[in-house]
């Protein structure tokens, strides 16, 4: 096996685009820095709204194949070489958002045996050795069945790779201090008729927001916004981005992070707040 960097970072995602919009700046900032950056997601989104009216047309598997495209494009836009499908592309499809009959799929990741799901990541960690794992909270940040199902996941193989000698040091779930919502919503109602978007969103619609308190880590992705920007961009069929905010299907304007925010939920804080995901990782193995 040829050396890898000696850091290295496993993001696990539910659908293409949820790397960019959540962890866009993050990803772009470690590739450049030279760190490993390996992203795992669980769907190819298969059942996702599709924006641009020319491409209404696309769904199920050749929208899920098309949104391969965009990822790979996408990870272009950030310097990722490393991105790869939960169990390869298809195992799992999109559940659909919660409620829907889509989550009785048999094949979507809602259905997805959690340990069985937890092993196609174990493999990834077996032969990638992150010290430093990223996804999202319990409730998946806003609900929707396959980011709750990424974060169980996320969280099983992290104990299973702990009881297979290759242990994660530091688990981090993403999320946005209030504080930090609130007045990037207060600079996008003022931006507003400037843009080509006509309603915004509220901080509610935006995933992991907490009370600033709960935020151990600030990543300053401000030097690569532009890249972030430009892999959002680029999974057109689920996102319009204008400036520095965007819509998705729904047509409601939300601001784009480009310093992201973390709560360390596994391993050992060092600063506050930490402002490197690696912060108190000793020498590499
Ligand atoms: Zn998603």
């Amino acid at each position: 096996m040829t050396e890898l960097p000696a850091r290295r970072l496993l993001l696990v995602h539910a659908h293409p685009d949820d790397e960019s919009i959540n962890n866009g700046a993050t990803m772009a900032a470690y590739s450049a820095q030279g760190a490993h950056v390996t992203l795992v997601t669980c769907t190819l989104g298969e059942r996702g709204e599709v924006i641009p009216p020319g491409l209404a047309h696309l769904s199920g598997a050749a929208l899920g194949e098309y949104r391969l495209g965009e990822l790979t494009e996408a990870m272009r836009a950030l310097g990722v070489d490393d991105f790869r499908l939960l169990g390869g592309p298809g195992r799992y499809c999109d559940s659909g958002m919660m409620g829907l009959p889509d989550n009785d799929d048999p094949h979507c990741f809602w259905q997805a045996d959690v340990d069985e799901a937890a092993g196609y990541l174990l493999d990834v960690i077996r032969e990638v050795r992150p010290q430093v794992l990223v996804t999202y909270d319990e409730n998946g940040g806003y609900g929707h069945p396959d980011h709750i199902q990424a974060h169980r996941v996320a969280m099983r193989a992290a104990e299973l790779a702990a009881e297979a000698g290759v242990p994660i040091e530091k688990v981090y779930w993403n999320r946005v201090p209030r504080s930090v919502g609130e007045q990037a919503f207060d600079r996008l109602r003022d931006a507003l008729p400037d843009l080509p978007f006509t309603k915004t969103a509220v901080l509610d619609d935006v995933p992991g927001v907490v009370d600033d308190e709960r935020i151990t880590t600030v990543v300053d992705g401000t030097a690569h916004t532009a890249a972030k920007l430009a892999a959002m961009a680029a999974h057109a069929t689920q996102i319009e981005v204008s400036g520095e905010y965007f819509v998705l299907s729904n047509e409601l304007a939300q601001p784009v992070f480009t310093t992201e925010y973390y709560e360390l939920v596994r391993g050992e804080r060092s600063g506050t707040p930490e402002t490197d995901l690696f912060a108190g990782i000793g020498d590499p193995r």
